[in-house]
């Protein structure tokens, strides 16, 4: 039940040495996976390039059965409904609430529209109160999401990757920019999805700490490279 299959997934900027070097990887249904590694070790490279929002060099990548690197533009944007991505600046819309924010990952563009005009069916906004309640952020769904803390928004960018009911979360440094009682909770929900809704979770992070305690396995990064693979306590075995 391998969801997510990499192979060989290897990335250069225009001509420019690798930066991502033939990587590989299997996630399962309901996996959680921490990448990690220092800054500008290729994290991000690796996670973009899983979805093609960096096109990758040369490498294969199998998700949910189909090879994503071949798909078409339409079929690509049909796949990444089902993956949905958490980044270190939460990306946010700061002046719309915590709910329109939600609505808008289910609905993107269309939403600002709807928005305007009030046109969110019931059904629509039953869920993305839901997914906030998933989050524990059910009492901030009304407020503007530039009022909330930076954990806060977190949970709301967790929100709105789950009303996308998607099999995968990319998670870009989800809590680099969170104190470590925020980051405890962000992982804390990131753990659940992966345990009660079966989505297969890959998370970059620098905290090894945090690593270690939520993932399933741990892989490192080093200048584009795989460097280690394997499960926290063969971490902390040989620490
Ligand atoms: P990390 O997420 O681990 O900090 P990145 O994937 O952001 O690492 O970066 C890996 C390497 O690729 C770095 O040397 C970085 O400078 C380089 N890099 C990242 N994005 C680009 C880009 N758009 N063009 C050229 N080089 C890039
Ligand atoms: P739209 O279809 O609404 O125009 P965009 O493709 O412009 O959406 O992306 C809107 C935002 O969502 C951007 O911040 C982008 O980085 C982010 N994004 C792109 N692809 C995904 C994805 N698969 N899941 C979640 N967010 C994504």
């Amino acid at each position: 039940d391998v969801l997510l299959r990499v192979r060989g997934l290897t990335k250069c900027y225009q001509g420019d040495e690798k930066r991502l070097d033939d990587v590989s990887l299997d996630v399962r249904k309901g996996e959680l996976v921490s990448v990690i590694g220092p800054s500008g070790a290729g994290k991000s490279t690796f996670l973009h390039s899983i979805n093609r929002l960096i096109e990758p060099t040369e490498g294969s990548v199998v998700f949910d059965g189909r090879e994503v690197t071949e798909l078409s533009r339409g079929d690509l944007r049909a796949c990444r409904r089902r993956i949905s991505m958490i980044f270190q600046h939460y990306n946010l819309v700061h002046r719309l609430t915590a709910i329109e924010n939600v609505l808008h990952g289910r609905l993107g563009y269309k939403s600002t529209i709807a928005g305007a005009l009030g046109l969110y069916s019931e059904e629509e906004k039953r869920r993305a109160f839901e997914a906030l309640e998933q989050v524990g952020m059910a009492d901030f769904a009304y407020k503007r999401v530039d009022r909330l803390s930076g954990g806060q928004m977190q949970r709301v960018g967790i929100a709105r990757a789950l009303v996308q009911d998607p099999l995968l979360m990319l998670c870009d440094e989800p809590i680099a920019s969170l104190d470590p009682k925020s980051s405890r909770t962000v992982m804390e929900r990131l753990r659940w999805a992966a345990d009660d809704l079966g989505i297969a979770c890959v998370v970059s992070l620098h905290q090894i700490d945090f690593a270690l305690e939520f993932s399933d396995r741990i892989i490192g990064l080093s200048k584009g490279r795989k460097v280690f693979e394997g499960a926290p306590a063969d971490l902390t075995d040989e620490a």
